[in-house]
């Protein structure tokens, strides 16, 4: 089984909790990763709402750099900047990781942080968490305003920085601001559907399909409130619901492993075997089901990081 996963916590517990990457016992480790015949995945570095400013970018820059040291201590864990780079981790069965930020406090409210978070090697900053930032509200700030006016100038910013746009966590008059401010591709990194649970997390299926006719993925999740039942039947059901919405080419996973909790006899990243072996039985084809863990998403990054960066 090939797994490509699209949000993970692990770098923050990792360094929380002195974690070693290589193995733990936190919900992902490149020991159980790589048991996987091909294993890509978004690590993010998560911003709690409460840093900000300087602070905030500073705690940004040092955990972006820590990861840069494990991928020097450990030849497993091969952080991806271009394509080749994805090619020659999948090829070679390393852990192909993709830097994500997540949230937009990181920014301290200023520009010139993205040419240095690119730089550093991310590729997806989720604009918001929960709460409220410099660039926006997220879904759970009680706030129903759209994108700031640095978040404008930022999701441009980051257009033209090629690095992508996740609208995970962020409420619905920014979602609809990065869709009239933006033109190119977007994410949901780990979103359910509002249809199958009403969330304020969930995202509609205007939402979805906004993302879809825009070339987009959106990652389903596994965590307990979003989708409603924390169970392979529930996962179904919004997965069967998104398929509704012609969304075969954009679903995908995000997990949201070391982010949320799971039923201990899940354990962490290995249930995705078992959750592949339950959609086998099932009887969904095999190219959608490959689709759907690995091949959305291989096409979209692929995709993304092969495409010029206008200038850094
Ligand atoms: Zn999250």
């Amino acid at each position: 089984m090939r797994l490509f996963d699209m949000h993970c916590d692990t770098l923050y517990e990792c360094e929380n909790g002195g974690h070693r990457l290589l193995e733990n016992n936190l919900q992902i480790d490149l020991t159980r990763g790589l048991r996987f015949e091909k294993w890509a995945q978004v690590f993010a570095v998560w911003m709690p709402d409460t840093i900000r400013g300087e602070a905030a970018r500073e705690q940004c820059r040092l955990m972006l750099e820590t990861a840069h040291n494990k991928a020097v201590d450990n030849r497993l864990f091969k952080i991806v900047y271009d394509q080749s780079d994805l090619e020659h981790a999948l090829d070679n069965r390393l852990c192909a990781a993709i830097l994500a930020v997540e949230g937009g406090s990181a920014l301290a409210g200023r520009l010139d942080t993205l040419n240095l978070m690119a730089e550093l090697g991310v590729k997806i900053i989720t604009l918001t968490w929960n709460g409220s930032n410099e660039l926006g509200h997220g879904c759970l700030s009680g706030c129903e305003d759209g994108l700031t006016e640095f978040g404008i100038n930022a999701v441009k910013e980051m257009e033209r920085l090629n690095i992508i746009p996740d609208v995970s966590h962020l409420n619905q008059a920014g979602f609809w601001d990065v869709m009239k401010y933006t033109n190119g591709r977007i994410i949901a990194s780990h979103s359910v559907s509002e249809n199958i649970c009403s969330h304020p997390r969930n995202l509609t299926d205007q939402q979805f399909c906004a993302i879809r006719d825009r070339g987009g993925l959106v990652g389903l999740n596994l965590c307990k409130e979003h989708l409603g039942e924390q169970t392979f039947e529930c996962l179904e059901r919004h997965f069967e619901h998104y398929l509704t919405l012609g969304g075969e080419k954009t679903v995908a996973f995000g997990c949201d492993f070391d982010g949320t909790d799971i039923p201990p006899e899940w354990g962490g990243i290995q249930v995705m075997e078992k959750i592949y072996e339950y959609f086998r039985r099932k009887n969904y084809e095999e190219t959608l089901i490959d689709r759907l863990f690995f091949g959305n998403c291989y096409d979209f990054f692929h995709s993304a990081l092969t495409s010029e960066r206008s200038m850094v």
